[in-house]
């Protein structure tokens, strides 16, 4: 009987593998097309200095424009982008698009802010990302210092010497470096004092509970407490409430990004609030 049962397990597992297997290339081959049609459109997501609340950046944040299913969101294909090898197409016309968005706002007389780009591991790790990278920003004829490098802790620490070199040649450049979803990836505190890197972004997982779980707010205030002696900047993800924005000023961090300030949001309604933005600026 128990036999029986595994047997049937076994053959349960199987076909749900095979069914998912079935759907991720189903997928694949519609990331394709959609590479190909050019479906992939970009939000932006403010980062706001806690103290000042005005706008210091922006984080660029892929969209499929699918024409039969409407707006689909990254974590629904960039897994699937990774497992079959389209991410590094991905994210260099992501970096493209990010570019030519930057050359467009700084015709329009718009002075756009820093805007941060997303890389997979995956990307990060091919041995032609940095040449890819410098030939981008070359054809967009955007300058180093518009753009900033998203890449997660957990990546980063796969391969701790090969990030230690292409972080220092990325940043060499004038780029800058933030460490994505950091609190996740247990990093070696040894190499993160070494690290080329210049912004520490806390998981929204930990700013979630920072009101009520202590465990959480200890976290939170110990990496801001270890990114100001690392001389690292720091900004808090995820963002919702205003407790959340009064305990992360009060444990003195800089900046952050969440719903509280603002979604992603597409470019129409982003222009706005950087006129917006700079006016407020202009006026002090
Ligand atoms: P991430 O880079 O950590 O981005 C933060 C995610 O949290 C975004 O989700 C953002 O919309 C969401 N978020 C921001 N503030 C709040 C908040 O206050 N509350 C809640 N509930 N969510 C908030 P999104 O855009 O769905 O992206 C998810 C993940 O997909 C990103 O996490 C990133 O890992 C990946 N991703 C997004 N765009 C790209 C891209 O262009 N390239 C690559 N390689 N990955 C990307
Ligand atoms: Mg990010
Ligand atoms: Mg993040
Ligand atoms: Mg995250």
């Amino acid at each position: 009987k128990a036999k029986e049962n595994q047997g049937n397990t076994y053959e349960f597992y199987n076909y749900k593998m095979s069914e998912q297997m079935d759907k991720n290339i189903e997928i694949e081959h519609k990331l394709k097309h959609a590479l190909e049609k050019r479906e992939f459109i970009l939000h932006y997501q403010p980062k706001v200095d806690i103290k000042t609340n005005k706008i210091t950046g922006l984080e660029a944040l892929v969209r499929w424009k699918c024409p039969e299913k409407g707006l689909i969101y990254p974590n629904n294909f960039i897994p699937v982008a990774e497992e079959t090898g389209l991410i590094k197409k991905l994210d260099e016309h992501i970096l493209e698009l990010s570019c030519l968005q930057i050359k467009e706002w700084i015709n329009e007389g718009l002075n756009p802010p820093n805007i941060s780009i997303n890389i997979s591991g995956k990307t990060f790790y091919e041995n032609d990302f940095l040449d890819r990278l410098e030939s981008i920003l070359e054809d967009t004829e955007v300058s180093y210092e518009s753009i900033s490098i998203e890449i997660t802790e957990t990546a980063a620490m796969k391969d701790k010497k090969y990030t230690y070199k292409i972080l220092e040649q990325i940043r060499s450049k004038g780029i800058k470096i933030l460490l994505d979803d950091f609190g996740k990836g247990y990093s070696s505190l040894s190499y993160l004092k070494d690290f080329p890197i210049d912004v520490l972004k806390i998981d929204k997982s930990f700013v979630d509970n920072i009101c009520y779980n202590n465990i959480d707010s200890s976290i939170t205030r110990a990496i801001i407490d270890m990114a100001k002696a690392l001389k690292l900047k720091v900004l808090a993800e995820g963002v919702e409430t205003e407790e959340q924005l009064r305990l992360l000023d009060n444990f003195s961090c800089e900046e952050y990004q969440g719903y509280l300030f603002s979604k992603p949001l597409p470019v129409e309604k982003i222009e706005i609030m950087l006129t917006k933005n700079t006016e407020k600026t202009e006026a002090i």
